[in-house]
This record gives C-alpha cells, structure tokens and sequence, in this order.
C-alpha cells in the first residue's frame, strides 16, 4: 500500500506573478507548513518515494509498518523551482512535479530551463495536460490532444519519459482514461483521497489533497494509521455525496462563497 500526497503551490511571502482565486489559495500552504510535513516524514523515516517505485516495490502492510508517500505537486507555478524543490532537498527528497504544458514560460509559472533543471536535480516532471480545462466538457479530438501532446511536449522539453497524467479538477470519464492508456500513460492520478495497492496495478491512482490547512497530525494520520484513515475519508466522501445531492446545482457557488469566507478570516 502507498499513499500519494497531492500538493500545489508553497508560499514563502512573495508575492505571486499570477491572479490566485480564493479556491486557488485554498491550495496553498504556507513555507512553514510545508517544512513541518517534510520534517515529521524525515523525522519518522517514513519511506518517500517516486511513483515509479512505489508501483513496482513491494512494502510491508503488517501493523504498525509506515504507509510510503509519494510527493506530488500539480500545476507548476514557479514556487516549484524558487521554495518546494529547494525544502524537498535539504530533507533529501524528491518530488513529481505535474506541469501544465502551455503554461510554461508564463508569467508565475515555471520557465523551460527551470523544469530541465528540476529533473536534472532528481524530481520528476509529469502531464497536466495542454491547458488545464474540464476534460469531461471536451470532445474526443480534443482530450486526445490535452493528454497526448502535453506528454510529447514536456518530453521534447525535459529529455525524459512523462509516465503519469493528473487530471485537472478532478474531472474525468472513461474517454480521459482511454485517451491516457493510448498516449502511453502508467498511471492516471485523481484528487479522490484513498490508498494505492501496488499489487492491483490499478490505472487510475488516488491522492490525498494537502490544503493550506492541513496540519501535520493529518499526514501522520496518512503514513502511520491507515486503517482509521481509509474510514474516516469513506466517511468524509459519504457525507459530500449525500450533501452535493440535496444541494444539487447549488453545491459548487456555496463552496466557492464558503472557501472565499474563510480566505478573507
Ligand atoms: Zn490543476
């Protein structure tokens, strides 16, 4: 069993080059939130490894053996390169880097020469897609082309196999995943919290959101109590599906109007 960690940007105070809605922000932690999780991992010996490996390897599952962790990051903004890099290192880690391909060189995104450089330190650079839209909205030619060409393009660019595609939003449907195996993809990874079973070889690979408030005691949780966590986001997934059903079409403005609430206290 492995768990994937999915983080986005890390704040060091800077300001950013980018508009950053308050969804965007809510994605967003802190430099010294991010130093505590990489420190606890360190600290714990809990094994951090690459999703290549952690697909092929086999752990132990007995009781009280660490849950690995996979380090992911979507988006690419340019804190990839200018904080998270440089903190996963000094703890002598490495990271999955998940890019947008288009958005390279943009304004508060990662320049061409910053990804070369990221993979030539170690990490690994992984699709995003072209430009990051809702796949379920596109038609076939077009989701072709979000996860086929991002992944020739960012091999052009980095020199290395892109193995793995993250689904922007979250959203998906079964032409995404076909579009993925053709294109060549080992894994697709969501944003649905859950464990990982190596020997199931699943395509479509689950993640654990890591939020701007996301407290250490939560990725302790992940790598050291996976049976009470495996409960606790079935319960926490229950609940969602039952409140988006009574909501209906109401669910996503109140979230956003929720999160913006929370971002301004
Ligand atoms: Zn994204």
């Amino acid at each position: 069993m492995f768990a994937v960690i999915l983080y986005h940007g890390v704040d060091s105070g800077g300001r950013w080059d980018r508009a950053m809605t308050a969804v965007d922000q809510e994605y967003v932690l802190s430099r010294a939130r991010f130093e505590q999780h990489l420190d606890y991992l360190a600290r714990r010996s809990v094994p951090v490894c690459s999703l290549a490996e952690c697909r092929t390897a086999s752990f132990s599952e007995s009781d009280g053996a660490l849950v690995p962790a996979v380090l992911t990051f979507d988006d690419g903004d340019v804190s990839c390169y200018t904080t998270t890099a440089p903190i996963l290192e000094r703890f002598g880690f490495r990271g999955e880097f998940f890019v947008v391909s288009e958005w390279i060189d943009r304004a508060g995104f990662l320049t061409r020469t910053q990804l070369c450089e990221l993979a030539a330190r170690g990490h690994r650079i992984q699709s995003h897609s072209r430009t990051h839209p809702l796949l379920t909205e596109l038609d076939t030619a077009a989701i072709d082309e979000e996860v086929m060409l991002s992944k020739r393009e960012l091999e052009a660019m980095v020199g290395a196999r892109v193995e793995y595609f993250s689904i922007p939003n979250g959203a998906y449907d079964a032409r995404v995943l076909d579009a993925a195996r053709r294109a060549g993809y080992v894994g697709v990874l969501n944003s649905v919290a859950g464990y990982n079973h190596p020997s199931r070889a699943d395509f479509l690979l689950r993640r654990f959101s890591a939020r701007s408030y996301t407290g250490v005691g939560e990725i302790a949780e992940i790598c050291e109590r996976p049976r009470y966590t495996a409960v606790r986001v079935a319960c926490i997934r229950t609940t969602l599906s039952a409140i988006k059903y009574v909501l209906g079409d109401r669910y996503d403005p109140l979230r956003a109007r929720l999160i913006a609430h929370k971002g301004r206290q």
